[in-house]
């Protein structure tokens, strides 16, 4: 298809068989990309929308990091609606479109369920926030669902993407929408091993017809090269980041980590993440429930961030636009974040049908 053209800026950096050479590589390879990219033009537009707040595990999304007993972060998934320009007009990307109602047989939320036993109604009232759906704010915005052409996700623990894209008997909500995916996230979906099944979503692609997939082998720039898909193995092995061209530099999403704060721990206040930062020189902090990849995931948080360039508001943070970035609640004490990326909005949405 003509409006992916694959990219090669990393494929080397992690040959090495000295692990901090694999760093180097990938800090000189990502100066090298932000230059190729910043010359391409900036994406028409680009939204993040919240959807919903959700209970996650503080062991996980701070791995070996976090010092108190709070048990849960909170975790609040974004929606990101970005558009491009191609030589086949305008393209309307959707980047994590969360279709959370749909969502809840995941084993992971529904044991969240389970354990709260005849609590498990309060309970969800009290630390479930939903504020958007995915239709919901397309709706806000004057988008249809037909002008919906992509759709990815940086992988898909959780998704339930047949809803969207019809199977198993159910008509396609986007009917010319088609899924961006590496192949190895896939694959990996249909079989996955009991280390991995918890945090997918049963059948959450299943009887999606192939003709709306688009498996990719390489990174990839979209259209006129504003946005890239990058490969980041790590949180799983077919892990990807979105990296837009905005006004505000390279913007990349990514749950790698969990807030900006994990790509800059040393400068972090949450309780425990500077002194372990200091402690054992780690210059991220990992999202680390299932840790398919664990070097791997190490090294791509380095590559993300070195992408994304500094976070204009304050250098010593980073440009991440996190699909899942946490934020404090009264309820999980000692768990806001330094600093937040939130809500962000740049150029003009084109009404592409009427
Ligand atoms: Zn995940």
């Amino acid at each position: 298809m003509s409006i992916l053209t694959p990219f090669y800026h990393f494929n080397d950096t992690r040959n090495a068989l000295r692990p901090l050479e694999r760093i180097d590589n990938i800090r000189e390879a990502a100066k090298d990309f932000r230059k190729t990219m910043l010359a391409k033009p900036k994406v028409r537009f680009y939204k993040s929308i919240e959807l919903i707040r959700v209970p996650y595990p503080a062991k996980y999304g701070y791995l070996n990091a976090f010092a108190l007993p709070t048990p849960f972060i909170h975790l609040c998934n974004k929606l990101f609606v970005i558009q491009f320009d191609s030589n086949e007009g305008v393209k309307t990307l959707l980047v994590s479109p969360s279709d959370w109602e749909n969502q809840r047989e995941t084993p992971f939320f529904a044991q969240l369920d389970q354990s709260a036993g005849p609590f498990s109604n309060q309970m969800e009232k009290l630390i479930v926030k939903g504020t958007n759906t995915v239709l919901n704010a397309l709706q806000q915005l004057g988008l249809h669902p037909e002008d919906i052409d992509y759709i990815t996700y940086d992988h898909l623990h959780t998704q339930n993407v047949t809803r969207w894209l019809g199977g198993q008997g159910q008509a396609a909500i986007f009917p010319n929408a088609k899924l961006l995916v590496m192949r190895e996230e896939w694959e990996g979906t249909l079989s996955l091993l009991p280390w991995q099944n918890q945090w997918y979503c049963p059948s959450g692609i299943a009887g999606i017809d192939e003709s709306r997939v688009e498996l990719l082998d390489d990174s990839v720039f979209l259209g006129d090269g504003s946005v890239a898909i990058m490969r980041t193995k790590g949180h799983t092995e077919g892990n990807h980041s979105i990296v837009a061209h905005t006004d505000q530099g390279l913007l990349v999403t990514s749950e790698n980590g969990v807030s900006m704060d994990s790509y800059a721990p040393i400068h972090s206040k949450i309780p425990g993440l500077a002194s372990f930062a200091k402690r054992t020189q780690a210059e991220i902090i990992i999202n680390g429930n299932t840790l398919e990849c664990g070097n791997d995931q190490y090294l791509s948080m380095i590559q993300e961030k070195s992408v994304a360039g500094p976070w204009p508001k304050d250098e010593r943070f980073f440009n991440m636009a996190l699909s899942s970035e946490s934020d404090g609640y009264w309820l999980f004490p000692g768990t806001k974040p330094t600093v937040r990326m939130g809500d962000l909005e740049f150029g003009k949405l084109t009404l592409t049908t009427q």
